[in-house]
C-alpha cells in the first residue's frame, strides 16, 4: 500500500471539476486520506517545482500553480504512485490516452488539470511539503 500526492490544478478547480475528479479517484479505488483546498504563494510553487528550476517553462509553471485555488490530496492505494500516473495520463493532454484525467479535462501541456508524484521518494517529499504539521 502506497501513498502519493495529487494536486487538482487551478484550471480544473476554476472550472469546478474538483468534485468530479475526486469521484474518479474514489471510483478507481483510491482512498483520499487527506485533502485541502488552498492557494499558494509563487515562492511556495517555486519550492515545490524546484526540480524544474532550469527548465524554460519554470517561471510560467510557478505563476500558474499559484494563480488560483488548488486541491491537494494524499491518495492511498496499492501501487498508488504508478496507478495515479496512469490514471492522470501523459503530461501533454494531446498525448494522453482515452480514459485518463488529462485526456478528459486537460486544456494544454501547462493547464493539464492534475499533478501526481513520480516516485516513492518524491511522494514522501511532496506529502510532507503540504501536510507536515
Ligand atoms: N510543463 C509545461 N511545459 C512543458 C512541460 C511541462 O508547462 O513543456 C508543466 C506541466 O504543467 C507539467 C509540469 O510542468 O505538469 C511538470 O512537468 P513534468 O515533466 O514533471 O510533468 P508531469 O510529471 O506533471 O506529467
Ligand atoms: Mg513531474
Amino acid at each position: 500500500i502506497e501513498q502519493t500526492l495529487s494536486i487538482i490544478k487551478p484550471d480544473a478547480v476554476e472550472r469546478n471539476l474538483d468534485n468530479e475528479i475526486k469521484e474518479i479517484f474514489k471510483n478507481k479505488g483510491f482512498i483520499i486520506l487527506k485533502e485541502k483546498k488552498i492557494q499558494i504563494e509563487k515562492s511556495e510553487a517555486e519550492k515545490f517545482y524546484k526540480v524544474h528550476e532550469t527548465k524554460p517553462f519554470y517561471n510560467d509553471l510557478c505563476d500558474y500553480l499559484s494563480s488560483g485555488p488548488i486541491v491537494v490530496m494524499v491518495l492511498q492505494k496499492e501501487n498508488a504512485i504508478l496507478e495515479n500516473r496512469k490514471l492522470m495520463g501523459a503530461t501533454n493532454p494531446i498525448d494522453a490516452e482515452e480514459g485518463t484525467i488529462r485526456k478528459k479535462y486537460g486544456i494544454s501541456i501547462d493547464k493539464n488539470s492534475v499533478h501526481g508524484s513520480d516516485s516513492s521518494e518524491n511522494a514522501q517529499i511532496e506529502i510532507d511539503f503540504f501536510f507536515k504539521d
